[in-house]
């Protein structure tokens, strides 16, 4: 395994039409790997500085050099863990932000032309990789599945007829998963692409203050991937399975800044815990791969669903968009 199992990329974006009509400023630098934040109460101050593994500036028009596209972001962060993938592991892209941040627009993108997000262009090389290689000795199988976590309660979102809430069960060897949730079997990306779009339209949204389509739900996109050796002189098979977790977080705000109340506030109570326990989880697989094994049994692993399902994945990026 080449490099650290936690990076974390930052990503800024363009001011939207309410910010340039307020003639906002923008208080963000970046520099190579750097990005240092301006205090607007006091400028002269001297800039707070963060080192990430990516800092990306899409502030700017696409004509700035500077400029992080959807397929540089695409190439530094979803090429490599696709590669990880079928190098055997698992492996886990989160975007974390407040609403209107760019979560969606980074993870999904839009359906213009080369403003495709990390999914739909992983799913495609995915894809043109199984092509590529599948020959007489080599056969993949591809599966997927698509949850929605709102409120601590788990949907199928590929099979939105069940309102139920869905149990986390653990199984001994193969570890967390989710009881009864679909996972369909794919064979292009175009089934995955259709498989997505339904479980998106199935989405809980409800609107905030913040932002009117703002999503109060975790959205976790599950790829299982199946690679199968056969030995012709031996006759004996060989199977390797990754999972590709692709995860679309919550709004990060805070409860007074979208003036909540009601189910809204208790709606962000669950985010912000899960959040935090999120939070603790990658923590904690920073520090050492063999820490999970003693965090598993501690408390704070059963306290949250989102931290549960997505514990065993041992390749992760944060993404961390900035408005
Ligand atoms: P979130 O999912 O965090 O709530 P969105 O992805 O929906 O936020 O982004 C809010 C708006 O900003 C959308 O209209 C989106 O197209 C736009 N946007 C976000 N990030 C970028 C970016 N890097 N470049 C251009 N537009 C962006």
């Amino acid at each position: 395994m080449s490099g650290a199992s936690v990076k974390v990329a930052v990503r800024v974006r363009p001011f939207n039409s309410r910010e340039t009509s307020k003639e906002s400023k923008c208080i963000i630098q970046m520099q190579g790997n750097s990005t240092s934040i301006i205090n607007p109460k006091n400028p002269k101050e001297a800039p707070k500085s963060f080192s990430f593994d990516y800092s990306y500036w899409s502030h700017t028009s696409p004509e700035d050099p500077c400029f992080a596209s959807q397929n540089r972001v695409y190439n530094d962060i979803g090429k490599e863990m696709l590669l990880h993938a079928f190098e055997g592991y698992n492996v886990c892209i989160f975007a974390y932000g407040q609403t209107g941040a760019g979560k969606s627009y980074t993870m999904m993108g839009k359906q213009e032309e080369s403003q495709a997000g990390i999914i739909p262009q992983l799913c495609e090389e995915l894809f043109e990789k199984i092509n590529d290689n599948c020959n007489e000795e080599m056969s993949y199988s591809v599966e997927v599945s698509y949850m929605e976590i709102y409120c601590e309660r788990v949907r199928d979102l590929l099979n939105p007829k069940n309102k139920g809430n869905l149990r986390v069960r653990e199984h001994p060897l193969l570890g967390p998963y989710v009881e009864d949730l679909s996972k369909l079997a794919v064979t292009s990306y175009t089934d995955i692409a259709d498989l997505m779009d339904a479980g998106n339209k199935a989405r809980t949204v409800a609107a905030t203050n913040m932002n009117e389509t703002s999503s109060r739900s975790h959205a976790v996109f599950t790829i299982v991937f199946t690679q199968k050796k056969h030995d012709n002189e031996t006759n004996l098979s060989t199977e390797k399975v990754s999972k590709i977790s692709l995860v679309d977080l919550a709004g990060s705000e805070r409860a007074d800044s979208t003036g909540a109340k009601g189910t809204r506030l208790k709606e962000g109570a669950n985010i912000n815990k899960s959040l935090t326990t999120l939070g603790k989880v990658i923590s904690a697989l920073a520090e050492v791969v063999s820490f999970i094994l003693h965090y598993k049994g501690s408390c704070v692993y059963s306290a949250n669903i989102l931290g549960d399902i997505l514990l065993l994945s041992v390749k992760v990026v944060l993404l961390w968009p900035f408005m």
